[in-house]
């Protein structure tokens, strides 16, 4: 069987510009996964994750710029115009749970006004009813869920309905932008378990967290993001026994595991200003094994399964 590469970021700048400043959000960034296969992007907050998934949505803000290729299948993405990506791509072939969606639900109007909505906007032809309620069945919810408004269901419910909503139109793959965020622990179980099942279903999911933890239970791939740049990129098995980057060991950990009473130590300082990127290795100020080479841009270094932008590893 031939294996078709779902997503392909080659080369990927995004920039943008405030008043009179530069911010190079995502820096020169190149991955690829494969169809039926899962990534996790992880890394801490402002490392550029989100604006990542939003330009695969071709979504980002206006003073926002972005070169490079990314590849759909062999569908050039940024290329397209965009009621070319809006008739074709968006939300029909991929599509994207919004950091902190649930929130963004329309208070004054009820769960099925808003799927119908989504619908009219995406010019959708076929038969609403069934389509409605066959997005909200895939997420384990009820039809009576559709006749009430967001203040009368739970945030577990809600958030439930804004994954229904980016799977209504049965794309094949989705991007989850910390989906888990703000849910208690036992509802961020019950989105896993449903992402989880999804997958198995058959949705490719790029999941965007500052948690390897949860990465761990749905990717195959991830890409560790610091400062703009994916500095370390494989197999997440790989990944996870083997981190090479010293930032994605000190990721890993930080994560508390049951049973253990090893002292967590934070990471000292914090990372590089966006506006003026250092063009050595980014994360030289934090990194507790720099050298003086590493002031020097680092070295994209192969791995078994993807890459490491570390002079550690230099063979
Ligand atoms: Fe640390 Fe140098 Fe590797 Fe950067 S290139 S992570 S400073 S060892």
């Amino acid at each position: 069987m031939t294996i078709m590469v779902a997503l392909s970021v080659n080369d990927l700048v995004v920039q943008y510009q405030s008043q009179k400043k530069k911010v190079h959000a995502v820096d020169h960034i190149s991955f690829s996964y494969k169809e039926n296969e899962s990534i996790g992007i992880a890394g801490e907050s402002g490392c550029g994750k989100s604006t990542l998934g939003l330009a695969i949505m071709k979504t980002l803000q206006e003073n926002a710029s972005v070169s490079g290729e990314i590849l759909l299948g062999d569908k050039s993405i940024l290329s397209m115009s965009e009621p070319e990506f809006t008739k074709n791509i968006r939300w029909k072939q991929i599509s994207m749970v919004f950091q902190g969606a649930m929130n963004s639900l329309d208070p004054v109007f009820t769960i099925k006004k808003q799927f119908e909505e989504i619908l009219r906007k995406h010019n959708f032809e076929g038969d609403y009813k069934q389509t409605i309620e066959s997005a909200i069945l895939s997420v384990g919810l009820t039809h009576s869920i559709l006749d009430k408004y967001p203040h009368e269901i739970s945030g577990g419910m809600k958030q439930r309905v804004i994954i229904a909503m980016a799977l209504v139109l049965k794309p094949k793959m989705v991007i989850a932008d910390e989906p888990t965020t703000a849910l208690d622990v036992l509802v961020q179980a019950q989105i896993m378990i449903l992402l989880k099942k999804l997958k198995k279903d058959g949705l490719s999911i790029m999941l965007i967290s500052h948690d390897l933890g949860i990465i761990s239970e749905i990717a195959e791939k991830i890409g560790i993001m610091y400062a703009g740049q994916i500095v370390e990129f494989g197999n997440m098995q790989d990944i996870y026994k083997n981190p090479k980057h010293p930032y994605t060991i000190a990721l890993l950990e930080s994560i508390p595991k049951l049973g253990e009473t090893k002292k967590i130590i934070p990471l000292k300082g914090n990372p590089p200003s966006l506006v003026n990127p250092p063009s050595g290795c980014r994360f030289y100020d934090r990194c507790p094994q720099a050298m003086e080479k590493c002031k020097k841009e680092p070295p994209k270094i192969k791995t078994a399964s993807g890459f490491v932008m570390c002079w550690l590893h230099e063979q």
